[in-house]
């Protein structure tokens, strides 16, 4: 079930966090795994079983070249996850320089562009997309708009892919995740005390809670599903919880 024995993948941002969580796991279940990052993750792909890729993925150019060069390597690709992201939140819209909306625009926005306008030459017919978004696309936060601006980008341009790619049979979904703990949220993060009160969970999330929604839209049991962002933020986005009025203690065991 969710098999994703004998695919390869090609993850942007799969040299921490979420990206190398799912890296990990796709490896395990008989994947063979591309990770891309800036930094030089050759030991570290080799010590999960990947290969590591150097890319900045707001360079479309190396972007297009990357690609070309996996495919002569392993032929055409069958998952494609645009991971990689920058987060430069802490300052209201009125305080926050407009020379952070590029950073935030290069890789957050771009570079998923970047996958979405390359990577579909080097794919087999019926292989899957996944864009990491954020909840932040779907909810409002104070202190989080450009961030969140190129997350809900993010958005528009899965449900766009998945329009033009469907006559190929590939899906382009998006994974929203909540407050997850990665080098992106460390524990001092006030985002994490936020989420602690927030989520009905009354926790943050970890990367394997994330791992069964990328496998299942990366594998053919989910044949029939695109276009679609799922949330995976431990009920944050469904509502009040017992923690946020005051009423844990009432809570039904
Ligand atoms: P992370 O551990 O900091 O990982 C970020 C990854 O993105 C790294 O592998 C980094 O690789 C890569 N990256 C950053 N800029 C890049 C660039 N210009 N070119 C290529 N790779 C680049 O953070 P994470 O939490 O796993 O984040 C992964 C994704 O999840 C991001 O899109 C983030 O916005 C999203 N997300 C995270 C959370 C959360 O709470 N953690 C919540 C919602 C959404 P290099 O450093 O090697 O370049």
């Amino acid at each position: 079930m969710f098999s994703v024995e004998g695919k390869t993948a090609f993850i942007t941002g799969g040299t921490s966090g979420i990206g190398l969580a799912v890296a990990e796991r796709f490896v395990r279940q008989g994947a063979k795994v591309f990770i891309a990052g800036r930094r030089d993750a050759g030991d570290l792909a080799a010590g999960i079983g990947a290969t590591a890729v150097q890319l900045d993925v707001a360079n479309g150019d190396l972007f297009a070249h990357v690609l070309d060069v996996v495919e002569e390597d392993v032929g055409k690709i069958h998952i494609l996850i645009n991971n990689a992201g920058m987060e430069n939140v802490g300052q209201t819209l009125v305080e926050q320089a407009i020379s952070e909306l590029d950073p935030a625009v290069d890789v957050n926005l771009k570079g998923v562009v970047h996958g979405l306008k390359y990577g579909p030459a080097h794919m087999a017919d019926g292989g899957s997309i996944i864009n990491t978004s954020s909840l932040a696309a779907n909810i409002g936060l104070p202190t989080y708009g450009f961030y969140a601006a190129t997350k809900a980008a993010v958005l528009s341009l899965t449900r766009t892919a998945a329009l033009e790619l469907a006559p190929r049979n590939i899906r382009v979904n998006a994974v929203c995740p909540g407050s997850i703990r990665t080098a992106m949220l460390p524990d001092d993060h006030p985002e994490v005390k936020l989420t602690e009160t927030l989520c009905p969970m009354g926790r943050i999330g970890e990367t394997d809670d994330l791992l069964g929604l990328y496998q299942f839209l990366a594998s053919g049991a989910s044949a029939y599903i695109s276009g679609q962002a799922i949330n995976v933020d431990g009920g944050v986005s469904a509502g009040f919880g017992y923690g946020v009025l005051g009423l844990a203690e009432t809570a039904v065991s």
